[in-house]
C-alpha cells in the first residue's frame, strides 16, 4: 500500500523502553520476588525478610541485611544496564544471579519503587523513590546495613496487565514457591515470609532459619523445612561427577512420588531452572522404578565453571544452554540410578537380614 506519508522511525524514551523490557522481567509478583530476593542474595546477605500484601498486587518488600547501597549510587541503581555485577568483558563467567542490571528499573516501571539502602561502612542511610517514570526523588533516611526494596501497587499504570493476574491466593502462593526454591539455594541464609495484607505485624508464613555446617547436613535441615520430615526420612544423598560438571542434592526414594512434577527442583550453580533436559533426565533415571504416571521428589544442583552453561537465554534468566547436554543429562541418570540401586541393595539385605 503506497501512503503519503511515510512511517517515521524515532528512538523511544526510556520510560517506554523500560516498560517493554519490564514486560519480560515482571510477569507477575512472584517475579518482583525473584528478582528482589537474588539481589539481596548477591549482597551477600544473611538474612531476607519478603513481606506481601494482597498477593503482592498492592505490596512486595524485601529487606536484607547484605552490603547494602551507597546514597550516591542509588540514581545509577535504577538505571537500564546498570550494574555492579559485570564489567561487559566477560558474559560468559557469570557468578551471581543478577547481571543484566534490568530488574530495579523493570520494576520501578511497572510500579511505584522505593530503595532503602545503607551501604556498609557508611554512617548514613539514603532512600530514593520512582513512580511511573517520573524522576527519582532522593532523600535522608534511617537503616541499619543492609537494603530495603519496595514495590507498590504493582501494574497500577497498565490495567491490561493488572487483569492477567490471578487470584490473590494464586499470586500468593506462586510468591512462596519463589521463596522456598531460592531458600533451598542457599541454606545459610536465613528467610522470613510474611502476609502483612491489612497492614499490621502481618502472618507469618514460612520462618527458615539459618543452616550451618556441612553442605548435605544444612541442605538437608533445609529440606525437612521446606518439603517436610516425609521428604528427609526418604531421601537419598546425591553426589557424582562426570568430567567438569558435578551433581548434588537430594532425591525421594521412589515410593515417595508425586502424582505430577510438583516435587522436582534443579538448579545449576544454584541458580533454580527449569530445564526440559534435566526433567527428562530424572524421569529416565527413576524409569524402572516408577510407572509413567508417577513422579520423582528431588532436589538437584549441577555444579560447573559458569563458562560450562550460558544462563542468558531469556531475561527470567531461568532457562540454561549446556555446552554439553549429552554429558549433563548422563550425569544425572547415571548419579541417580547410581543412588537408586544401592538404596534397592541395602533395602534388600535389611530384609535378608
Ligand atoms: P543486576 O542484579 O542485574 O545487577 P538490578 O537492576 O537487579 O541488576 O540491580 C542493579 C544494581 O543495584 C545491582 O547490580 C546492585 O549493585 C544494586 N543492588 C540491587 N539490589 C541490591 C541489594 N539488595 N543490595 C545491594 N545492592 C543492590
Ligand atoms: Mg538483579
Amino acid at each position: 500500500k503506497i501512503t503519503a506519508e511515510l512511517p517515521v522511525i524515532r528512538q523511544l524514551d526510556d520510560a517506554a523502553v523500560n516498560r517493554i523490557a519490564a514486560g519480560e522481567v515482571v510477569e507477575r509478583p512472584a517475579s518482583a520476588v525473584k528478582e528482589l530476593v537474588e539481589n539481596a542474595l548477591d549482597a551477600g546477605a544473611r538474612r531476607i525478610e519478603v513481606d506481601y500484601a494482597d498477593g503482592g498486587k498492592t505490596l512486595i518488600r524485601v529487606t536484607d541485611d547484605g552490603h547494602g547501597i551507597p546514597a550516591e549510587a542509588l540514581p545509577l541503581a535504577l538505571q537500564r544496564h546498570a550494574t555492579s555485577k559485570i564489567d561487559g568483558s566477560d558474559l560468559l563467567n557469570i557468578h551471581t544471579f543478577g547481571f543484566r542490571g534490568e530488574a530495579l528499573p523493570s520494576l520501578a516501571a511497572v510500579g511505584r519503587l522505593s530503595l532503602t539502602s545503607r551501604a556498609s561502612g557508611h554512617d548514613e542511610a539514603a532512600e530514593i523513590l520512582v513512580s511511573g517514570g517520573s524522576a527519582p526523588v532522593l532523600r535522608p533516611a534511617a537503616l541499619g546495613r543492609g537494603t530495603v526494596v519496595a514495590l507498590r501497587d504493582l501494574f497500577h499504570a497498565t490495567p491490561a496487565r493488572l487483569k492477567f493476574l490471578r487470584s490473590d491466593r494464586a499470586e500468593a502462593q506462586a510468591i512462596g514457591d519463589v521463596v522456598k526454591r531460592l531458600a533451598m539455594a542457599e541454606p545459610s541464609v536465613g528467610f522470613t515470609l510474611r502476609d502483612v495484607s491489612g497492614g499490621g505485624e502481618g502472618r507469618v508464613l514460612l520462618r527458615l532459619d539459618p543452616c550451618n555446617g556441612d553442605l548435605f547436613d544444612a541442605l538437608l535441615e533445609r529440606l525437612r523445612a521446606i518439603l517436610g520430615r516425609e521428604f528427609a526420612e526418604n531421601a537419598l544423598p546425591i553426589e557424582a561427577e562426570r568430567e567438569d560438571l558435578s551433581l548434588t542434592g537430594f532425591a525421594a526414594l521412589p515410593t515417595f512420588s508425586r502424582g505430577s512434577a510438583v516435587g522436582q527442583f534443579l538448579f545449576v550453580n544454584t541458580r533454580p531452572v527449569r530445564d526440559k533436559l534435566l526433567v527428562g533426565a530424572l524421569r529416565a533415571a527413576y524409569s524402572d522404578f516408577l510407572s509413567r504416571d508417577r513422579h520423582p521428589v528431588a532436589v538437584l544442583n549441577i555444579g560447573c565453571h559458569p563458562e560450562l552453561v550460558d544462563v542468558n537465554v531469556h531475561p527470567a534468566k531461568s532457562e540454561v544452554r549446556f555446552r554439553d547436554p549429552a554429558l549433563a543429562r548422563g550425569l544425572v541418570v547415571s548419579g541417580l540410578k547410581h543412588a537408586l540401586a544401592g538404596a534397592g541393595h541395602r533395602a534388600s539385605t535389611t530384609v535378608a537380614a
